[in-house]
């Protein structure tokens, strides 16, 4: 507003006088190189002037970490190698994760669509989905047949080598990093709903191993030998109980108990109490208990896990509650008078929710990637079908109530794949403790944004779709049930944005000392 109130009233040579003067300006107190003069900012350490006779003549303006921005420069100009090496940011792929990708599909082709495609299997991804997948006559729980066609995709990728990426080698994986992972887990959602990746069970041909990290970082020598081997062979399944059905978002406040009590000469725990959501019971040969063994209501200290096996006297499956997305595999579970031995004990006795954070950073940065994924899908589809559905004998994408909403929503993917690739990177370069201290928020604010705007954009293509998109003949609803529960598990979308604003105000993360100075 400066600029333009004191330029108008002047002639035009003035003018141009004055507008050469007030660019001067402006760039210089934002640290760039002004028409040829050499302006440093190099003690802030945020912009650095490029300057060069060349750069001079051609007035280059460029920023740290950002392509060079030329006001007249021709693109070869900037486009070489020096300058390219000084651009400390490259947004590019790496070639062998193009090349991976490109494995991944030509795999899916040859040996998971096939699958798909045979003995009617179709018919747990079409319209028909939700029934074939659902044994409603019991429990809701899901069908064996569905279950097993799971573990056949799972078998072939396996043996393909694609299900163990993540994996660190010990355990025969790749180490996949967290980077390549996003990657991969938009690129399969952004495909649609098949066997190669259905969300809805947390199925992929690329897996992820929670419980098998968990074990690695917290189980005893004993555990690790008996569970991690069992967990990948399929013989061990674990389920997570630490939700309860009057605790969730509020852990701490758990009412489960474990005391110590030596049964028959051996030493160990008594546990009572009672857990909600545990999901995968129905199959799970153990389950990772929490109870508090000591402390306060509301300390995180005292809270111990312990590896209970289903079949002990006193587990008991009170009911499967039915969700929006149904088949279900969410009980509630009640413990009365379980005894487990001393070696039961996963983890430190006291430090039990160190597990429950400690794989939570990689498990929501992925789950925000798959949300992309299938934001993206659901947009793409939305894209097409406006281009080939004529109502009123005009394309329905000629009309801007039909654009804008689109437009919004493939601006906000775009921002979110950046936000989402770089945190991962992020989390890559630091060790895992790290990520809770100085990531945190970052991984939160991908995953509470992902999961929102997918809802959003599966939305928005029932709205695209009309009729056909309400129907179960499209993905649509399937994709808004299922992602509209991340909205609330994988730590609330309330929860997270708690952390993320324990960040912003400083009552955590790296800002709390300087904003506590302030
Ligand atoms: C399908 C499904 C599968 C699940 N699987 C498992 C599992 O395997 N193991 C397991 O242990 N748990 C599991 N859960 C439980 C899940 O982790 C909890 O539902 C979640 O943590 C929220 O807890 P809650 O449901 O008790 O909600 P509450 O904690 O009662 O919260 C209710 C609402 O209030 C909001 N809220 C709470 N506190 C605040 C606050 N301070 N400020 C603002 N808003 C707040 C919450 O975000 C939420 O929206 C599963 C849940 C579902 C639905």
């Amino acid at each position: 507003m400066y600029m333009t109130e004191s330029l108008r009233a002047s002639p035009r040579s003035t003018q141009l006088f004055a507008f050469r003067r007030h660019v001067e300006h402006f760039l210089e107190t934002h640290g760039l190189t002004v028409w040829g003069k050499r302006f440093s900012t190099s003690a802030t350490g945020r912009a650095r002037a490029y300057h060069d006779a060349e750069a001079e003549r051609r007035s280059v303006v460029r920023m740290n970490g950002l392509m060079p921005r030329t006001l007249s420069a021709p693109r070869e100009r900037w486009n070489t190698p020096a300058l390219r090496r000084r651009c400390a940011v490259d947004f590019n792929l790496p070639p062998d994760l193009l090349e991976y990708l490109a494995k991944l599909d030509a795999f899916i082709d040859a040996e998971i669509k096939p699958l798909q495609a045979q003995d009617d299997n179709e018919r747990f991804f079409d319209h028909r989905r939700e029934w074939a997948r659902t044994d409603f006559e019991h429990d809701g729980l899901p069908r064996k047949e569905w279950e097993a066609l799971l573990v056949e995709a799972k078998r072939r990728a396996d043996r393909a080598g694609f299900y163990r990426f993540s994996l660190p080698r010990e355990f025969g994986g790749q180490g996949g990093s967290n980077l390549w992972m996003a990657v991969i887990r938009e690129h399969l959602a952004a495909k649609g709903l098949g066997l190669f990746n259905d969300l809805q069970n947390e199925h992929s041909v690329v897996g992820n191993f929670p419980i098998v990290v968990m074990l690695r970082d917290f189980g005893s020598p004993a555990q690790r030998e008996e569970f991690i081997r069992g967990s990948l062979d399929g013989t061990h399944i674990i389920s997570f109980g630490l939700t309860e059905p009057n605790h969730g978002s509020d852990a701490t406040h758990m009412e489960t108990r474990a005391v110590r009590e030596t049964r028959s000469g051996v030493a160990g725990w008594r546990i009572d109490g009672e857990k909600m959501w545990t999901t995968g019971m129905h199959v799970a040969t153990h389950c990772v208990v929490f109870a508090r063994t000591g402390g306060r209501d509301g300390d995180a200290r005292g809270i111990t896990a312990f590896l209970v096996p289903t079949g002990t006297a006193g587990v008991k499956v009170e009911e499967y509650l039915w969700t929006f997305n149904m088949p279900t595999d969410h009980p509630r579970v009640s413990f009365t008078n379980v005894w487990v031995p001393e070696d039961a004990i996963f983890g430190p006795e006291g430090g039990g929710l160190a597990l429950a954070q400690s794989f939570v950073h990689e498990n929501r940065i992925r789950q925000a990637a798959s949300s992309l994924g299938a934001a993206v899908y659901c947009v793409e589809e939305s894209v097409k079908y406006a281009r080939a559905r004529k109502p009123f004998g005009e394309p329905l994408a000629k009309n801007q109530a039909i654009q804008w909403p689109l437009v919004e929503l493939a601006t906000q993917t775009e921002m979110l794949r950046l936000l989402i690739r770089k945190t991962a990177w992020e989390m890559d370069q630091m060790p895992h403790p790290e990520v809770e201290r100085r990531l945190s928020d970052k991984v939160s604010m991908c995953n509470y944004w992902a999961n929102r705007l997918c809802c959003e954009a599966a939305d928005r293509a029932m709205q695209v779709h009309g009729g056909i998109g309400y129907s179960r003949h499209k993905p649509f609803e399937h994709i808004y049930r299922h992602h509209r529960r991340y909205r609330i598990t994988e730590g609330s979308e309330e929860i997270q944005m708690r952390k993320v604003a324990g960040f912003l105000f400083g009552f955590m993360g790296p800002r709390s000392t300087a904003l506590a100075e302030s």
